[in-house]
């Protein structure tokens, strides 16, 4: 049943509040609802929903959705039955007689969206359920987890190849916004769309301010930024382990700033408590390890900081991408130093796993530690790994090109350090090579006789800082390399002889500007538009939030599930004065204004 382009349009408007498509979205939906299968990789907050909950709606049958989390597939739930679309879930949170119930709905016709998680789906007794079931569209979100490489592998997801044996007749979608071409590959082949088309769109995400900043004092970095950039907004911490969460966690929390830790090692109860205020209450900080954030659909996270270093650019471009879903000015910010090479290294080197992929391994944090150390366009980086030419050389909107770092020629001071190394065999980490550099006698300098060096306060030319950086550069650039066996110590590689010979070209940026100071620097470019946006009415918006947070709670759905903030923005400031009037603002469905229509045209007449 291919149904109209002005049928589907009209839907998109009278279900969903959209006036038009985004991106690829309309070509994604008609070849879907024409009954094709493909494989769609957009970034976070592209609006993969759109391009199988239209056609789902469109065709007919009931769409089932594999995703992989619980919180996700309640939070879209709950939102599409605001819209008035009959949806449901079928998971381990289900009592047996929930579940029969949605079982009969299935069978009797009764849904148009159905999310199941994957365990669940494969069982015999589910998988013949869905045989007697008219089905519209198989979609599976967050498709990567098929891929063992990748850093959410899910074997649950391996079982999934099944759909396509034993249902050839129904449409396959599978989305996700990991987009490397190994992961692609493996997508497409475990769910056999290797002949289906793959619509990519352009992973820019331009939103998102992009900064990584030398380590000093991470915490005090990390509090300069919420109180000078992000005050009493919604945020995403990182760090690699649970000590340090619940540490950095209680830090903020003494500062003032609400902030919940959450990790593996605390009981589910608690970690479902405070992931629920995070995505209900407004400007709570959740310090979190990467267990957290998959699945987490809140919109109107302002920031991610990385106190540190993830495993790869796949990694860091996820978990920065949870910020500003809604297309509002966001930053994802890192600090970063040597030592978490080292420790990334380390947990290589030490995993069990086979010698194949810990040099993947190797290769995708070599290219992470490039990204933190590039004088270029931090977003060009970024898209040129995924396989996308950048539109311009600068963005405008990261760090380098605010604040242009400077270069300079940096052969000589490499060579000192190299040299360095070489002379005290090889054995040393960052801070001795640095003392013996500046010429510090300290205790170890003189007990190795490195006081008599010939290297030995050659390098008064940087300040320690500097040669820090300097030093973590040539890492980058791959003239040295850390070793994680002999605790950090630096070590010589292939291409150290022909930097030591002089005839390597080391171009090094210069380390001038505080971190601290560039921060507030880039802060004070930040383009004003604020939340409430252009002409907006500053009360009416408060009261529309005011009201949208009663709404939520006495709806036991979060905030944005009521209305986005996008849509609050609009009404504040196009401050609707009919029903017909509210009706054009995004967001605004058949059944949003049915239901919210006079109370919020009542609202904007109160306040004016
Ligand atoms: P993803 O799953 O790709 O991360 P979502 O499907 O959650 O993204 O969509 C992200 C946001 O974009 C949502 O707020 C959604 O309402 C909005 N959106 C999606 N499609 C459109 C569109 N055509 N026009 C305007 N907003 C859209
Ligand atoms: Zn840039």
């Amino acid at each position: 049943m291919p149904a109209s382009a002005p049928f589907a349009e009209s839907v998109l408007n009278s279900v969903f509040g959209l006036t038009s498509y985004r991106g690829r979205q309309e070509e994604i939906v008609r070849h879907v609802t024409n009954g094709g299968n493909c494989l769609v990789l957009m970034p976070t907050g592209g609006g993969k929903s759109l391009c199988y909950q239209l056609p789902a709606l469109l065709r007919d049958g009931c769409g089932i959705v594999v995703s992989p989390l619980i919180a996700l597939m309640r939070d879209q739930v709950s939102g599409l039955l605001e819209a008035g679309v009959n949806a449901a879930v079928l998971n381990s949170t289900l009592s047996p007689q929930e579940a029969g119930e949605v079982e009969r709905r299935l069978i009797a016709g009764d849904l148009d969206l159905l999310y199941v998680a994957p365990e669940r789906l494969l069982t015999p007794r589910c998988l013949s359920l869905l045989a007697q079931a008219n089905i519209a569209l198989f979609a599976i979100d967050e498709a990567h987890c098929v891929s063992q490489w990748g850093h959410d592998f899910r074997p649950e997801y391996i079982g999934l190849s099944v759909l396509a044996e034993r249902f050839p007749d129904v449409p396959r979608i599978a989305l996700t916004a990991t987009a490397d071409a190994l992961t692609r590959k493996e997508i497409a082949e475990r769910l056999q769309l290797v002949e289906a088309p793959c619509f990519v769109a352009s992973f820019d995400r331009p939103n998102i301010r992009y900064e990584i900043v030398d380590k000093q004092n991470a915490l005090t970095q990390l509090k300069g930024l919420i109180a000078e950039r992000h005050s009493g907004e919604a945020g995403i911490v990182y760090c690699l382990s649970r000590a340090k969460v619940e540490d950095v966690a209680a830090s903020l929390r003494e500062a003032g700033i609400p902030a919940l830790p959450y990790h593996a090692g605390l009981d589910a109860e608690t970690r479902a408590r405070h992931q629920d205020r995070f995505v209900n209450e407004d400007g709570v900080v959740i310090v979190a390890t990467i267990a957290f954030g998959m699945g987490i659909d809140k919109p109107d996270v302002r920031f991610v900081a990385h106190l540190d270093l993830p495993k790869s650019i796949e990694a860091y471009y996820q978990e920065t991408g949870r910020a500003g879903r809604d297309g509002k000015h966001s930053s994802a910010w890192m600090a970063y130093g040597l030592s978490d090479i080292v420790q990334q290294r380390r947990m290589i080197d030490e995993s069990t796993a086979s010698d194949a992929f810990k040099r993947v391994s190797i290769g995708k944090l070599d290219a992470l530690v490039a990204l933190a150390e590039t004088a270029h366009c931090r977003r060009a980086r970024l898209l040129a790994y995924f396989g996308e030419e950048p539109g311009r050389e600068n963005c405008g909107n990261c760090d380098n090109c605010l604040n242009p770092p400077k270069v300079f020629d940096g052969r000589i001071v490499a060579q000192k350090l190299l040299s360095c190394v070489y002379r005290t065999g090889e054995r040393f980490g960052a801070m001795h090579l640095i003392d013996v550099l500046t010429g510090r006698p300290t205790d170890k300098v003189t007990q190795f006789g490195h006081d008599k060096l010939s290297v030995f306060g050659i390098g008064g030319e940087l300040n320690e800082k500097q040669w820090r950086a300097a030093l973590r550069q040539l890492v980058a650039l791959g003239h040295l390399r850390a070793d994680s066996e002999a605790f950090g110590a630096l070590k010589l590689t292939e291409s150290s002889r022909g930097v030591l010979r002089g005839e390597t070209e080391v171009w090094l940026r210069e380390q001038t500007i505080t971190p601290r100071n560039r921060a507030a620097r880039a802060g004070s470019r930040q383009p004003t538009a604020k939340p409430n946006g252009g002409g907006s009415d500053p009360a009416l918006h408060t009261a529309l939030k005011a009201w949208r947070s009663d709404i939520a709670r006495k709806r036991g759905v979060p905030a944005y599930v009521v209305l986005h903030d996008s849509t609050i923005d609009g009404i504040a400031s196009v401050k609707p004065a009919t029903l017909d009037e509210l009706r054009g603002i995004a967001g605004i469905g058949d059944r949003k204004l049915e239901r919210y229509g006079e109370e919020l045209i009542a609202l904007v007449r109160s306040s004016s």
